[in-house]
């Protein structure tokens, strides 16, 4: 799965680049760089790679999820549809410009369940952020095509997906914009960081000055203390170490993809053998990023022996009906609306009457769904040796 695997001498050259000026930020010390501008040139080549015509970068892929939704407008008053099956990020941003997360269902894809989300779209929803959990493809056509029917621009959360595809265009470039993260254990890594890309170039502006203060970025003889701002912005720069580390990441996507795929499928024809076993439902094989196998077993019971029996031979998968992090039954300071305001928003109106309750059981068919699933990490660098023995402990598992 991870870009860390990968971390080697293409990574430290651009990051000498930096160190030899000593410029360590995006704008501004124009004498001193040398005309080295290392984020600016990750988001040119981030968005050539993404066939998009912007990009944005920004500290981290929860950053990204909220500079997007405050540029598209979303805040208080407003409802977010997202899927439950998801990192905690996605809808931590969803609360954090005021508005209110509202979860749907996964289907055979894992992804947003696109028969829930028409039933849960109000007169409130102002956005609609399928994600491309586990780097696979949600049904993005579909959820593109219901949205514009309402009027509601649609952000993917592409996090888990860099490199994914569908008919060769690139996850994050079908909806209105598209968000990366590039973490500690994403697909390409910067340390910390996220990009946002768009083909919307007002809503590329706002996102750039949002993310830096509200500077307007236009030139003027007064350079950065001059320059005007046209609303409240944050600050959510990129270090030029990052966008160095960026470059060089990027360039390994592809081969990361490619090393996935070969490594998956070896581990996919082992599982083959397991009796009722099936696969997660891809959109476009060729175009998964191959970053996780993904199987379900007949039942809840069958799931746990096979795991069990993987555990025994030191191959234990991930069951994430079990995971705190990614499923909302699990999600216990969201159901219980814990936050650390006195006044308990957003959980509460500032008169502290509750506002949004949350019910554990709310999604039954993603639970039904989730409770009979086991994922394993696909890795770059995979040992023969290694998968050799992930391979046996699953020809194990198809006697239990
Ligand atoms: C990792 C992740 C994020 C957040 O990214 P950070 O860079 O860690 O802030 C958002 N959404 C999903 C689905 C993720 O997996």
């Amino acid at each position: 799965m991870p870009g860390f695997e990968l971390f080697g001498e293409e990574e430290k050259k651009e990051i000498m680049d930096v160190l030899d000026t000593g410029v360590l930020f995006r704008y501004e010390f124009n004498d001193q760089r040398k005309g080295i501008y290392k984020v600016r040139e990750f988001e040119e080549k981030f968005a050539q790679y993404c066939d998009a015509s912007h990009a944005q970068a920004v500290t981290s892929g929860t950053a990204a999820l909220k500079v997007a939704l405050t540029a598209l407008g979303v805040g208080p008053g407003d409802e977010v549809i997202t899927q439950g099956f998801t990192f905690v990020a996605t809808w931590e941003a969803i609360l954090e410009v005021g508005a209110v997360p509202v979860f749907t269902e996964v289907d055979a894809t894992l992804n947003m369940d696109p028969v829930d989300l028409q039933k849960k779209i109000t007169a409130k929803t102002r956005c609609i952020i399928p994600v491309h959990m586990l780097g696979a493809q949600a049904r993005i056509e579909t959820i593109v095509d219901i949205a514009a029917q309402h009027g509601i621009p649609v952000l993917e959360d592409t996090a888990q997906a860099a490199g994914g595809r569908i008919k060769g265009k690139h996850l994050g470039s079908f909806g209105t914009c598209g968000t990366f993260s590039f973490d500690s254990v994403k697909t390409i890594t910067t340390g910390e960081g996220g990009m946002i890309i768009t083909d919307d170039a007002e809503l590329w502006r706002a996102m750039s000055e949002y993310h830096d203060h509200g500077h307007d970025h236009k030139v003027n003889p007064g350079t950065r203390g001059g320059e005007g701002r046209n609303f409240i912005g944050f600050n959510y720069r990129m270090m030029e170490l990052q966008g160095a580390i960026g470059i060089a990441q990027l360039a390994k996507l592809d081969n990361i993809v490619a090393a996935q795929q070969k490594n998956k499928a070896i581990l996919k024809e082992a599982a083959a053998g397991i009796p009722g076993v099936a696969f997660r439902e891809l959109i476009d094989e060729k175009g998964d990023s191959a970053t996780f196998l993904t199987f379900t077993l007949q039942d809840r019971q069958h799931c746990q022996r096979v795991n069990e029996s993987l555990r025994k031979d030191g191959h234990g998968a991930i069951n994430f009906a079990e995971n705190t992090w990614h499923f909302y039954p699990k999600w216990e300071h969201l159901l219980g609306g814990k936050t650390l305001t006195k006044s308990g928003y957003p959980f509460a109106e500032p008169g502290g009457k509750r506002r949004i309750v949350y019910d554990p059981l709310a999604l039954p068919q993603s639970s039904a769904l989730l409770e009979r699933t086991l994922v394993y990490p696909v890795g770059i660098k995979m040992p023969a040796e290694k998968l050799e023995a992930q391979c046996r402990a699953l020809k194990n598992a198809t006697k239990v």
